[in-house]
């Protein structure tokens, strides 16, 4: 828990279907999924060959 150690709030709640949706007046309800999003440690990986830079 290294990543939170300095964060002074944080709303955690693990949400439970039939849980009211923030959105709309619906409700939440669980299904299967494979992914959803994912960060990659890739440092330079794919910038650095393509010469890609950011502005300064
Ligand atoms: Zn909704």
């Amino acid at each position: 828990m290294d990543a939170v150690e300095n964060v002074d709030f944080a709303e955690l709640y693990e949400v439970q279907e039939g849980d009211g949706c923030p959105y709309c007046d619906g409700t939440l309800s669980f299904t299967k999924g494979i992914e959803v999003g994912h960060i990659f440690k890739l440092g330079t990986t794919y910038s650095k060959p393509r010469g890609d830079r950011t502005a300064p």
